[in-house]
């Protein structure tokens, strides 16, 4: 069919999907060892998508020791650069290809936008893969400065099996920032979606089998966290672990690692980002959108939602009226809408917890002025309308925990010192913004923010070409740009003797 433009198209493509359910390692798919399944559930509608296969510790070991035997073979690791960038760059051509039915897949399972599934995800899925795939013959060694007589060689290895677990917000996306350097570095990797979102990452196995990846060097097992995630991580032949997701599992995590054989770890986990708006910002309209879609994208299921607005007090009121008035435009609709601003949270948990957070605003005395609720979009769906609380105090628990959803935290600051202080008494230090007129105070706010990535005078800017990743617990190590490459390889130093 030509690519779908209306809901009917969508829905039409989603009658005659071939859903994969199964686990896929060492080249083909698989039930679990123990047969089990688990309901994938649409949270569009409520309806089951698929029954997926439920891994657990026997299916990681069996993931494990053929990405172990694939690795041992070189057919991968020890394949010429070129290769493998060939290979990378057909991979990221069967993305495109499947594209329509891999944000098909993503929106129906985590009830994203579909718009935003092709123009997003699944875009930002190729560029990473591709980006990468051509990144990887353009890395050199070095040669340490020695005397005439020795000669020290400076050269990366890949770790070898490389565990990654991933979060439901961004399922493709997050995972390709993780298996693309990976792989594009000569490991075999395991990788466990979220339970909530497992239909993209299982799919994705097969297209890179397609492209030329040799069997047991990519397996995907989905299941659950304590069941299929924890073996990954205690697992004594797993060389590096690699998470996105919440704060909590990420120190776990790192806990797993300690207790089993020291794996290499790196965690990418939660923010509570601010976004400070002085009086003196450029453009007050397009902050204003900028805050409200920084907040409200994706459900507000993102990192770096910009979930605390930072506002000099001067512009308060006014500024906030805006803010409301780009809102109140982002209501959910139908995630198969063509163009809908919101779909639906991504389960019910998800949706309960969110509002419990709004129970808790309101309880502790925050300023409900936009929202507040469930939307009514599609019987059994999980939709919540776009929720500005002002006056919100830096001390309210919505202003200090992640809510993970499209509820925006409004705080009042009248000096740049006041707001750097609210800004960094998180324990995170994921993203932030800042919007001044004034250079010196952009550098200078800019620089003391403790945030891996800060905006100024925009949202949630940046590419392939940037490291990504967090301050404090907000993480460790970096996605993306070759400074990604840096946890997937081993640095060995090879001195050789020149004077005998
Ligand atoms: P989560 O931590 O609940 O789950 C993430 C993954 O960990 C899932 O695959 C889950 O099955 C697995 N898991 C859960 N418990 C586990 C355990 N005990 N052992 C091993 N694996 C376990 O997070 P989530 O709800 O899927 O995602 C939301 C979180 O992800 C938010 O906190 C968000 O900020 C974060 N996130 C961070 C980034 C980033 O780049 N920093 C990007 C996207 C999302």
């Amino acid at each position: 069919m030509n690519a779908p433009r209306t809901r009917e198209d969508w829905l039409a493509m989603a009658g005659g999907l071939s859903i994969r359910s199964q686990a896929f390692i060492d080249g083909r798919y698989v039930d679990a060892a123990s047969g089990r399944t688990f309901d994938c559930v649409s949270p569009i509608d409520g309806r089951v998508l698929a029954k997926v296969a439920e891994g657990g510790s026997e299916d990681i070991d069996r993931a494990v020791a053929a990405a172990r035997r694939s690795f041992e073979a070189g057919a991968w690791a020890n394949a010429k650069p070129t290769h493998r960038k060939k290979v990378l760059l057909k991979f990221a051509q069967l993305i495109e290809k499947h594209g329509d039915e891999l944000a098909l897949l993503e929106s129906l399972d985590m009830g994203k936008p579909v718009t935003d599934a092709r123009q997003v995800d699944v875009a930002a899925t190729i560029r990473c893969v591709s980006w990468t795939g051509e990144a990887l013959d353009k890395v050199y060694g070095e040669i340490a400065a020695t005397g005439p007589d020795e000669l020290g060689l400076v050269t990366r290895e890949p770790l070898g099996v490389v565990g990654a677990i991933v979060p439901w917000n961004f399922p493709m996306l997050m995972a390709a920032w993780k298996f693309a350097p990976a792989l594009a570095t000569g490991n075999s990797i395991v990788l466990k979606p979220s339970e909530k979102s497992p239909l993209s990452a299982i799919r994705l196995a097969e297209l890179a089998m397609e492209a030329g990846i040799p069997a047991g060097v990519f397996n995907v097992v989905p299941g659950f966290g304590k069941e299929a995630g924890e073996p990954l991580a205690l697992h004594m032949d797993v060389d590096g672990l690699v998470f996105t997701g919440s704060t909590a599992v990420g120190k776990r995590l790192l806990q797993c690692a300690g207790l089993s054989n020291m794996k290499r770890a790196y965690m990418e986990c939660g923010g509570k980002s601010p976004n400070l708006v002085f009086a003196d910002a450029p453009d007050l309209d397009k902050a204003a959108e900028a805050a409200a879609s920084g907040i409200f994208y994706n459900q507000g299921e993102v990192c770096t939602a910009a979930s605390r607005l930072l506002v000099e007090r001067a512009i308060q009121e006014e500024f906030v009226a805006r803010v409301v008035e780009a809102g109140r435009k982002m209501q959910p609709r139908h995630p198969l809408d063509p163009g809908a601003p919101m779909g639906a949270m991504v389960d019910e948990t998800q949706t309960a917890r969110v509002l419990g957070y709004i129970e808790k605003g309101v309880a502790e005395g925050a300023k409900l002025v936009l929202g507040g609720g469930r939307a009514e979009v599609v019987t059994g769906g999980c939709y919540i309308e776009p929720t500005v609380f002002d006056g919100v105090a830096h001390e309210h628990t919505i202003s200090r925990e992640e809510i993970f959803g499209p509820v925006l935290s409004v705080i009042g600051f009248d000096t740049e010192e006041q707001a750097l202080r609210m800004a960094n008494d998180t324990e995170y230090g994921l993203a932030a913004g800042v919007w001044t007129r004034d250079i010196g105070r952009a550098h200078r706010v800019a620089r003391k923010l403790r945030a891996g990535s800060v905006w100024v005078n925009y949202w949630d800017g940046g590419d392939m070409t940037a490291p990504f990743g967090g301050y404090k617990q907000s993480g460790n190590g970096r996605d993306k740009s070759l400074h990604a490459f840096d946890k997937y390889t081993e640095v060995k130093a090879t001195w050789i003797n020149l004077a005998e």
